[in-house]
């Protein structure tokens, strides 16, 4: 029989994760004809979460539990998650409810049908922030403009990818990801669900505008080169405009005499010229430090994450790392 992997990202959901768990998910999962296996990654939690997820993971041999040593971000701790899952599709869904698990049938069926990535797209919010949702549509607009096309507004973190794109995925080694920018890019057959995303459980969200802007900027800079291009395109702009308008003040002023009285220094044009040209440099700079921090955290070569032994539970390759 088929086995469905089911990996959850938690963090700090102590309140309602439990009841997200049996009453949400656990129902859906038990209908299905497949076997399952569910991961939570405890993505360094600072409250009980990881107490109550080991403990569901003691009664119940489907729950693994892996922990790691503190917080990683969600997009590593769902690549942590399909690396360790051995089903023959693998289900990613949040833990706090707002990703209704009513769903999976649906996801299922489309996944038998021969979709090899299904992606929830989320339709319409229930009571979100106005600034959620223009960031959010500037942020697609933005990737859209910088030509990664491959991403649906709007589509999440919840969605089934099939057992060859996640033998894929594992083999992706960069650090700065965003997981569903890195699946879309892959390829691979998607189809897409239509969902509403609900409410929080209980708890509140974790990733605010800061954590938020910097999985923007991420997915900027490790899916499109085009900020680099943009600033030589108006570096290039800058320096014709510049040049035409030496030639203008010079024959305007120094040659003609000054006929339309606009009076010239040349010690301002320079000036102006000068505080602009540095404007843009420093900027162009960052964007250059940017990708150089980059390559920076690839070069290192450091694992994606560290995992904590000693407070998963039932994970694969548990044996293995006693013995070592
Ligand atoms: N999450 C995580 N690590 C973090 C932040 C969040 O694993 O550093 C998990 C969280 O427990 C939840 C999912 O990622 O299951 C989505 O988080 P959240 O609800 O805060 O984000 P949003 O709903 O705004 O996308
Ligand atoms: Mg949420």
């Amino acid at each position: 029989m088929k086995t469905i992997s089911v990996v959850i990202p938690v963090y700090n959901e102590e309140k309602g994760f439990k009841k997200f768990y049996t009453e949400m998910l656990e129902p859906e999962l038990k209908k299905l004809k497949y076997n399952y296996e569910v991961i939570l990654v405890n993505d360094g939690s600072r409250d009980k979460t990881l107490e109550i997820v080991q403990g569901m993971a003691d009664k119940d041999s489907h729950i693994k539990v892996l922990a790691f040593s503190r917080n990683f971000g969600k997009e590593v701790a769902l690549t942590a998650g399909i690396r360790e899952a051995i089903g023959d599709a693998i289900l990613t869904i949040d833990a706090d409810g707002q990703q209704p698990p009513k769903l999976i049938p649906e996801f299922i069926e489309k996944w038998e049908q021969g979709g090899e990535i299904v992606i929830g797209v989320r339709g319409k919010y229930e009571k979100h922030g106005f600034i959620a949702k223009l960031g959010s549509k500037l942020f697609y607009k933005m990737l859209n403009g910088m030509g990664v096309k491959d991403t649906v507004p709007g589509s999440t973190d919840f969605r089934i990818i099939d057992r060859c794109v996640a033998d894929e995925y594992n083999k992706l080694t960069e650090h700065g990801r965003i997981t569903r920018g890195l699946m879309d890019w892959m390829g691979f057959k998607k189809v897409y669900i239509d969902y509403i995303y609900g409410n929080r459980l209980a708890g509140k969200p974790s990733y605010n505008f800061g954590k938020l802007f910097n999985l923007a900027i991420d997915s900027f800079i490790s899916l499109s080169s085009t900020p680099l291009m943009i600033f030589g395109w108006i570096g290039a702009f800058i320096t014709i405009a510049s040049f035409i308008l030496g030639v203008f003040v010079g024959i305007e002023e120094f040659i003609m005499g000054d006929p339309i009285g606009l009076k010239w220094t040349g010690t301002t044009c320079v000036a102006i010229f000068i505080t602009f040209l540095v404007g843009l440099l420093l900027i162009s700079q960052a964007i250059t430090a940017l990708y150089i921090s980059h390559i920076h955290a690839e070069a290192q070569g450091r694992p994606l994450y560290i995992i904590d032994h000693k407070n998963s539970r039932n994970l694969k390759d548990e044996g293995k790392a006693k013995k070592a």
